[in-house]
């Protein structure tokens, strides 16, 4: 199975994702991107981390399931890691790629995932953003969140645990079916 994992930026994607993995052996695909690598990120791990020359070489090449410009950086997941895959496989990708990829393929599995505005400019805060930058974030969420009816589960990050465990529910009773 094929799970799409998208969301409102600052929502804790990425620590949802490494907590799933954690307790079951998902396969992580791990997409390209043109942005620069941040402290703490590994190139094959978190990203494979590409010129933007590059990227767009891969694009022409027809190397790509899908991708996006976000922000002023190139994002995509290679055909490869979606064919190949050989267990459950977790995407994580913003609203735009996810919804693509949901509309030409009903066996993926889309989940959303929330959090309350007044939390999302918390960690903003914490982060270390300014209010300008907030405010962008905050009408970006707006406009990640008009997309939601479109995946098939929404799960609210109001704790970490919590979500984790409610969405190993969604997978195991998928599973079952
Ligand atoms: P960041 O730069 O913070 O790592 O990621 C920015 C956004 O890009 C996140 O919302 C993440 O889900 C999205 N993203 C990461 N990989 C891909 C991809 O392969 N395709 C698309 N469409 N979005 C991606």
């Amino acid at each position: 199975m094929i799970f799409i994992f998208s969301g409102p930026s600052g929502v804790g994607k990425s620590t949802i994702i490494d907590a799933i993995r954690q307790k079951r052996d998902f396969q992580f695909s791990v997409s390209y991107t043109s942005r620069n690598i941040r402290e703490g990120e590994y190139n094959g791990e978190d990203y494979n981390f590409v010129s933007e020359a590059d990227f767009l070489k891969l694009v022409e090449d027809d190397f790509f399931i899908e991708y996006e410009k976000y922000g002023r950086n190139y994002y995509g997941t290679s055909k490869n890691s979606v064919n190949d895959s050989t267990n459950s496989l977790i995407l994580d990708l913003e609203v735009n790629g996810a919804t693509k990829l949901l509309s030409t393929n009903k066996d993926y599995v889309g989940i959303f995932i929330d959090i309350d505005d007044k939390e999302l400019i918390k960690r903003l805060t914490k982060r270390g953003h300014n209010e300008a930058f907030i405010d962008e974030r905050m009408r970006l969420a707006e406009y990640q969140r008009s997309f939601q009816d479109k995946f098939h589960y929404k799960v609210d990050n109001k704790d970490i645990n919590t979500t984790v465990s409610k969405i190993l529910d969604i997978i195991y009773s998928l599973e079952e079916r």
